[in-house]
């Protein structure tokens, strides 16, 4: 299926996830994840209208901008080690993964103006999920205040590869009220506005439940 097929569906589902929960589409932006597809299938999904395409590793997202250029803006949405901080830093608008001080630092160290940042936090507790726990993430915000070129605009969560739709609610829930109490300490560098949560097979649950950034790769741009 085309890639422009793929997103109307996923338009559509949008809608009624919004229309379920009293939301506004608008307020859901559609990260494209393209980790797994070529270059033309990326290019497809700018062509379909997509603002924001999404990747994991540095060369790939360093290969598909020179060809796309700057025509989407780039998050970057995996667990990112610190030595490549500097060969994304002025590449990309968003860094879903700051899950750790060192870091920090490093972002902090190598950006020239503020960066759009949210930190991850692993709601469900599995050990193979990177991100903070639900108890650290105030402290570790709080600790970030001197990193002056750090902005926290939101949370990001992975939630489990689970069909249970309850246990997937209430994980999307938890980073919900997470992002609610940074919100409410008024810290100028953590306004902690957005939600980055819900892939392929969660999404309309995470909209429901209030993301503002939901990651979708196979379901917009797979191969099927
Ligand atoms: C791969 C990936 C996605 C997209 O996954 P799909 O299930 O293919 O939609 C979203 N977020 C992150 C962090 C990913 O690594």
């Amino acid at each position: 299926m085309k890639v422009s097929e793929k997103f109307i569906i996923i338009q559509k589902n949008i809608e009624n996830a919004c229309k379920n929960s009293g939301r506004n589409p608008e307020d859901v932006h559609v990260v494209a994840v393209t980790k797994y597809v070529s270059i033309e299938r990326a290019e497809e999904a700018v062509e379909a209208g997509l603002i924001h395409l999404g990747e994991n590793r540095d060369e790939e997202l360093l290969s598909k901008q020179e060809v796309l250029q700057d025509k989407p803006l780039w998050h970057f949405i995996g667990s990112l080690q610190s030595r490549k901080v500097k060969n994304i830093i002025d590449k990309v608008s968003y860094i879903h993964s700051l899950d750790r001080l060192s870091l920090a630092k490093e972002i902090h160290k190598r950006a020239d103006k503020p960066v759009s940042c949210f930190v991850q936090v692993n709601v469900s507790g599995e050990d193979s999920k990177h991100g903070l726990s639900p108890q650290e993430v105030k402290g570790f915000i709080v600790s970030l205040k001197d990193f002056t070129n750090i902005n926290v605009v939101g949370l990001m969560t992975m939630a489990p590869h689970t069909d249970d739709e309850p246990f997937l609610r209430t994980c999307f829930r938890q980073l919900k009220t997470i992002q609610e109490e940074i919100n409410a300490l008024n810290l100028p560098y953590a306004p902690c506005t957005e939600l980055s949560m819900g892939m392929s097979n969660d999404y309309m649950i995470a909209i429901e439940e209030g993301a503002t950034f939901i990651r979708i790769g196979t379901a917009l741009v797979g191969n099927d």
